[in-house]
């Protein structure tokens, strides 16, 4: 029997924890192994019926005669080969505990005056009872061990570089200079520089290697010999010949920690220094100043407090640091690990089940950011690190890094500080202040002239794309927002359309209007007149408009049914490769005509079944065409407007190799579907005008004895642990797994270090630096105390991904399931002085098993539903691409009652009062009829409307007299004259500001066909094919208590 239910699988037992550091195995989809060879060979047109007459409607008509091909791009197409995971079985395992159905598992419903909301019959417990015997059948207790990695380990703290960088050029250093773009105080103090002028003078040659720039080797050629201090000053910093810190200093029990700055008194002068070094004993001290609340050190026997969902947001926990050094901590909602104390080997860590791994959102918008130009960028002259809050300064002259430990010396320009105008005070400097900061870097970090904003949108014009309707919003969304485009007077922009040809337009300046040109061999993409397709957009900003007002009618009668995406990729390509930039492409169908045409292949009728298939891509064509993109600095975005099955598996490799973003808009239609409409434009609009980095790298340090080894997200791993972003955005989110390599008994403190090397769009080449800092631990029980659940979901939802990917989905949910019994098995066994029966786990970890089963029910990892398997897919890219708030939204969404809204609470911002209203467990239990709720679940929200609803929130805030007139579709709130409607609005409009993509509203009423989506989210209930939040803690404490 097949049961529905949590891991649900036979044999194949997996688990997704421990062994946080085993990493071995090759590459797959998700880890930026080298592209595979082909296992299939070349798929390629399939059809020649392509039509390379022109359509007699096109306004403008070049006759498309094919010249001198310029090339052609072979690309095969294929399977990508996937190296299933190896070693996640465990021998002799168990099976599943014994039925549950001696405990009530039926949702209490609320009796009392208010009707209850019935389950849909497919949901109602009562309709349907859980299937006798056990909620597991056939399972077998699954390992405890081995999530494992296929990913080469890789320690990231080698040194890179042996000499110094030399700065050249600027001679007018004697005050550094500073330039703040958030910080108004320190707008005041800083004078705004130019002392970057200095770029090579070189070809646009694109050179791929940007490790060297990062890792600060590039310019590794001079040895210092300017002795005059002056002198130095001006034209770089001089080291000594010192060996590495660490090498002939002592073990860093004493010294190697980070020392809280503010117990550095430096007078200042140059001369009398006087150093507070910061002992064991002053550790010791700042660790028993717990900054957890007593409440943190609770045991909890979840199966008596069920309720442990705190009503307002869950807030990341507060390392257990001295507060000088938190207060200087990078902000979480940027830079989290998993277990904010970490443990001080790897065999405590494999002990605590719990996954080591650092979660970021590195570019995210931010209010305050200090901006730093200055011709010395102070980096440890070992491993590169940049200079940040938690060195320690050994005197005045001298700082030792936090993450090799190398004594370093402090260059003679660092001595002097911009803020207080003071000489003789390195430790006050912003660099030295501030965990997240911004360099206007120098030319050393550039392999080329920064390239300018290139942007060119490649346009489906099909039959079916224009039956959809979008190319008028997105035409429109252009216009509206060209001006506001990112950019400056360099950037350049261009058009390609296609359906069965490839179509390009010349908006070469001078021109009277856009000539439109056509190539119709797409087995040989060549590109016509390319000097005149991305052109500059101020100079030929009528033409591009023309181009924008026109376009969406030029193929209003078009039959053609074809897409050739694949070909008009690589023509799209060529065009960027000389500059690199962005590309927008919007897709709606499965591509059919040439390289990279894709067949059908989802089957509707085995949705439902754990064993899904096809989520690999079919072809290993996007992926490649995605490297070579990496390659030219090219990003690629794909918007997919489709209401039929497109294949986003294999689709998607085009912007997750490139570091593009993927949006999907299902069944997509201009007078079918406004919501999604609406959607669209909200999301181009801020698409259009967000931040944006070209060319950009990552790199994360951490301090020596920790490894990383698996990332997530959208990028390409160049060089061992460089990811290349040929563009980044300020919504991309990161995540990467950790080990301890070697123990870190010597330590008390570690640090991570992640830096974002980014060309801006003025053309600057910028450094953006996060800095963390994280105690280590030496038992299990501080490891627990300091876990981070909601990072630990968030990073255990990528590693899902991945199985689902390599193994199977039913294995990665498996895998979900075993983290938390693995997990709280451990503490029970050792963390836990008294064997109590029960369900008992650490306060930090008690939403633990309502995330995962959570995880469990959502898009990506759900079995039973009728979920698309474009929609998965789309799932699963949102849960390696978004930061982890929106990711957690997603996952377990938050759910409010908004028909009694108050102003107890409020939140004030700008003369806005804001309603707080609590938030509640996802439960019908917590419904009632004469209500109405609110579900925020990150990109939707869902206003359901009781059919007993107050007869005040349906007049003054939907504005209807009474339910029956409540409309069947209703996506916005009336704006009434009246306190509850602006209450109401004010909440939902601030759910909507704090987050960058736009989440549509949907108000539902009893018989909606959103309710069930609605209900879905209700993730403590059992549905047809889950368990509910009770069943699973039983089930998780029979397996914890073996
Ligand atoms: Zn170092």
């Amino acid at each position: 029997m097949s049961q529905p239910g949590i891991p649900a699988s036979g044999g194949a037992s997996t688990g997704l924890q421990a062994q946080n550091g085993a990493a071995s195995a090759s590459g797959s989809p998700y880890t930026n192994g080298p592209v595979q060879n082909a296992l299939m060979s070349s798929q390629v047109s399939v059809s020649q019926g392509y039509n390379s007459q022109l359509p007699g409607s096109y306004p403008h008509l070049i006759p498309a005669k094919t010249l001198n091909p310029v090339s052609g791009q072979s690309n095969s197409g294929g399977s990508q080969t996937v190296s299933p995971l190896s070693n996640y079985q465990r021998p002799g395992q168990a099976p599943y505990g014994p039925p549950v159905a001696s405990h009530p598992v039926t949702p209490s419903l609320r009796s009392g005056p208010s009707p209850q909301m019935p389950l849909p019959t497919s949901q109602n417990p009562a309709a349907t009872p859980m299937p006798s015997g056990s909620f597991l059948p056939g399972a077998s207790v699954p390992s405890p061990s081995n999530w494992q990695y296929n990913y080469l380990s890789q320690t990231n703290h080698c040194p890179r570089a042996s000499s110094q960088p030399t700065m050249t050029g600027n001679t007018n250093l004697m005050s550094p200079q500073y330039v703040s773009s958030g910080d108004s105080s320190l707008q005041n103090n800083f004078i705004k520089s130019g002392i970057i002028s200095n770029t090579n003078n070189g070809s646009m040659v694109v050179h791929n290697n940007y490790d060297e720039i990062e890792g600060g080797g590039f310019l590794a050629t001079s040895q210092p010999t300017n002795k005059n201090p002056t002198m130095s000053r001006s034209v770089g910093y001089s080291y000594p010949s010192l060996p590495p810190g660490y090498q002939n200093t002592p073990p860093p029990s004493t010294t190697g920690t980070g020392i809280p700055l503010s117990s550095l008194n430096y007078p200042s002068g140059p001369q009398a220094f006087t150093q507070t070094p910061l002992g064991a004993n002053h550790l010791t001290a700042s660790m028993s100043g717990l900054s957890l609340h007593p409440e943190g050190l609770r045991v909890i026997n979840l199966l008596q407090e069920r309720n442990m969902l705190p009503s307002t947001p869950l807030q990341p926990p507060v390392p257990n640091l001295h507060e000088d050094i938190q207060k200087l901590n990078c902000n979480p909602e940027l830079f989290r690990c998993t277990l904010t104390s970490i443990p001080q080997t790897q065999a405590l860590l494999n002990k605590a089940k719990l996954p080591l791994g650092l979660l970021l959102h590195p570019f995210k918008d931010l209010v305050q950011l200090p901006v730093v130009t200055s011709s010395t960028i102070v980096r440890c002259r070992s491993c590169r690190t940049y200079i940040n809050p938690f060195v320690s300064f050994l005197d005045q002259r001298r700082w030792k890094c936090n993450l090799c430990y190398r004594v370093n010396d402090v260059p003679e320009e660092f001595m002097y500080n911009p803020l207080t105008r003071v000489y003789g005070e390195p430790h006050r400097r912003p660099e030295v202040q501030n965990a997240t900061i911004e360099f206007m870097a120098p030319s050393e970090y550039m392999l080329r002239p920064p390239q300018p904003p290139v942007y060119l949108f490649v346009f489906d014009v099909s039959h079916n794309a224009i039956e959809t309707g979008y190319l008028n919003s997105v035409c429109q969304s252009l216009l509206d927002n060209l001006d506001l485009l990112p950019g400056n007077t360099r950037t350049k922009i261009g058009f390609i359309t296609f359906d069965s040809t490839i179509h390009f337009y010349s908006l070469q300046e001078g021109l009277s209007q856009p000539q439109m040109l056509i190539v119709s061999d797409i087995e040989d993409v060549f590109i016509p007149m390319p000097e005149n397709l991305l052109v500059n957009l101020n100079e030929s900003k009528e033409l591009v408009q023309d181009l924008l007002k026109t376009l969406p009618q030029m193929f209003t009668k078009t039959l053609e049914t074809q897409s050739a995406l694949g070909p008009a990729l690589q023509a799209a390509f060529k065009l960027m490769s000389p500059t690199g930039g962005r590309m927008s492409v919007f897709q709606t169908q499965l591509p059919t005509l040439g390289v990279g045409a894709l067949k059908p292949r989802e089957e509707p009728s085995q949705r439902s079944s754990a064993k899904e298939i096809h989520l690999t891509p079919s072809t290993d064509f996007y992926k490649k065409l995605a490297l070579d993109c990496s390659g030219q600095q090219v990003a690629v975005d794909l918007f997919l407007l489709s209401g039929q099955y497109s294949d986003l598996a294999s689709l998607g490799c085009i912007s997750r190799y490139s570091a593009g973003s993927v949006y999907y808009y299902p069944s997509y239609h201009h007078q079918h579907s406004p919501v999604q409409v609406q959607k669209l434009q909200k999301e181009l609009q801020r698409y259009l005008t967000r931040k944006i980095g070209f060319e950009a790298v990552m790199r994360i340090r951490c301090t020596k004895g920790l490894s990383i080894h698996t990332f997530h997200g959208n990028f390409f791993v160049r060089s061992t642990d460089l990811l290349s972003l040929p563009n980044v955005n300020p919504d991309a989110g990161y995540a990467v797994q950790m080990s301890v390599e070697e123990s870190l008994t010597d330590t008390q403190l570690v640090s991570f270090q992640s830096a974002l090397l980014y060309t801006s769009s003025k053309g600057e080449r910028r450094i953006r630096v996060h800095t963390l800092c994280l105690p280590v631990v030496s038992t299990l029980n501080e490891v627990f105390l300091g876990a981070d659940v909601q990072a630990i979901s968030g990073l255990l939802a990528n590693m899902a991904v991945d199985r689902s990917v390599t193994a199977s989905l039913s294995d990665a949910r498996d895998a979900l399931v075993n983290a938390v019994i693995d997990s709280l098995s451990a503490y029970r066994s050792s963390a836990l002085s008294n064997q109590q029966s029960g369900l008992m786990v650490p306060f930090s970890l008690r939403l633990f098993p309502l995330f995962v089963l959570a995880l469990l029910k959502q898009k990506s990892f759900q079995t039973g539903t009728n979920a698309r398997l474009d929609e998965r897919i789309f799932a699963m890219c949102q849960v390696k691409n978004q930061p982890l708030v929106y990711l957690m939204l997603t996952t377990h969404p938050s759910l409010y009652r908004v028909d009694n809204l108050s102003d107890e609470g409020a939140i004030s911002i700008n003369d806005r009062t804001i309603p707080q209203p609590p938030i509640l467990q996802l439960s019908v239990e917590k419904l009632s009829r004469d209500g109405a709720f609110l579900m925020d679940a990150g990109s939707v929200l869902m206003l359901w409307v009781g059919r007993n609803c107050g007869q005040n929130f349906l007049s003054q805030v939907l504005g209807v007299e009474n339910y029956a007139l409540i409309p069947q579709t209703m996506t916005d709130l009336p704006e009434l004259d009246t306190p509850e409607s602006a209450r109401t609005i004010a909440f939902i409009s601030w759910l909507r500001e704090q987050r960058p993509f736009y989440p549509i509203l949907y108000v539902i009423r009893d018989e909606s066909p959103m309710k069930a989506n609605f209900l879905q989210n209700m993730v403590e209930d059992r549905t047809e094919s889950a368990l509910s939040y009770y069943e699973f803690l039983l089930h998780i404490q029979q397996q914890v208590n073996k």
